[in-house]
């Protein structure tokens, strides 16, 4: 005879510090969890099993009923990692399944290298999550800068990402953003000083209130800004920020599918003569030939080799 209690629950991850989260239950209440014992997950060697956006299994602590502790977690439909600052080879995961994710980037105050862009465009790529470029703090732009930031959007356009131009001071393009939040999950990324907290104050006015409920349960009173958190949207969707992450983790790239992560290349690559074309000095190589006749930008390409460069060696 099955009982009550065999029948799993399932909550998503809202917080997690390491060693505790925050999920939210299918009853709509926050529980602080825990895991006991080994929970076997994924193949990557992670020091962190459970991260923000998984579903899990969980079960109420007999005598704390604000307590669970977590017995197993779904199939991931994707997830983001980060390298830890501690080991370079040992992967964070820093949040699952995800729609889509937010660059914000700035052109001044602080300059945002095309470089950067490029990396975390990459990044997304390999984890297949659609990337949003917002370049934010227009407002400070002389008409020069206009013009350049014109052009980097184009450039990005024409490749197939989404761009925006917005300020948040000034309120230009809020609206356009919000609504392609809506009933999304998204992770927002980029560097400290682009606006990513006003960002998150607009859109969730009420989270200073919400932080304070967070930090109210957590015996410490304290709100922690290093660990990834997702908030609910009152309009449909949630936001997933990751505060003090500045790369996301490129692991295991190998310098011969590199290209397959830049869009403009990837749609070129059977052209090449040789099809373990690295796209550097060999000949009849269609990305070369594409830079040369302004299909692929010069920029998109001089970051490529750039990559590459930083790459390891294949091992043979
Ligand atoms: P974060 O580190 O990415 O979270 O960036 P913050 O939201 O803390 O913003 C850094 C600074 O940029 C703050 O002083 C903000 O007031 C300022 N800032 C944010 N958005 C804009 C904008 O659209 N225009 C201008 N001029 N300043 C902005
Ligand atoms: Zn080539």
């Amino acid at each position: 005879m099955l009982s009550i209690s065999c029948i799993p629950m399932e909550a998503v991850v809202y917080k997690s510090t390491g060693s505790w989260y925050s999920i939210f239950t299918g009853e709509g209440v926050f529980l602080r969890a825990r895991i006991r014992g080994k929970l076997r997950i994924d193949d990557i060697a992670s020091t962190n099993p459970i991260a923000v956006g998984d579903i899990v299994q969980y079960e109420v602590e007999v005598n704390d009923p604000e307590a669970a502790i977590i017995t197993g977690i779904n199939k991931r439909h994707n997830y983001i990692t980060r390298t830890s600052p501690h080991n370079r080879h040992q992967q964070h995961i820093v949040a699952s399944n995800i729609d889509q994710t937010l660059l914000f980037a700035t052109i001044k105050n602080p300059k945002t290298s095309l470089g950067f862009i490029d990396r975390f465009l990459i990044t997304a790529e390999a984890y297949h999550i659609p990337a949003i470029i917002v370049f934010n703090k227009t407002d400070l732009l002389s008409s020069k800068d206009k013009e350049k930031l014109d052009e980097i959007t184009q450039m990005y356009e024409k490749i197939g990402y989404t761009v925006l131009q917005i300020s948040i001071t000034h309120q230009v393009g809020l609206e356009q953003l919000k609504n392609m939040l809506t009933n999304k999950t998204t992770l927002i990324s980029g560097h400290s000083g682009v606006g990513k907290s006003s960002f998150i104050n607009w859109i969730l006015p009420e989270l200073a209130l919400k932080v304070q409920d967070v930090s109210g349960w957590s015996g410490k009173g304290m709100h922690t800004t290093t660990f990834a958190e997702m908030y609910d949207l009152s309009f449909g969707g949630r936001l997933i920020d990751t505060p003090g992450i500045r790369e996301l983790g490129l692991f295991d790239i190998d310098r011969q599918v590199l290209s397959h992560y830049f869009p403009e290349m990837r749609a070129l690559l059977q052209s090449c003569q040789y099809n373990n074309c690295i796209h550097e000095n060999e000949p009849g190589c269609a990305i070369k030939n594409a830079v040369q006749q302004g299909h692929v930008h010069i920029d998109r390409y001089v970051n490529y080799m750039t990559i590459l460069e930083s790459i390891s060696s294949p091992k043979y």
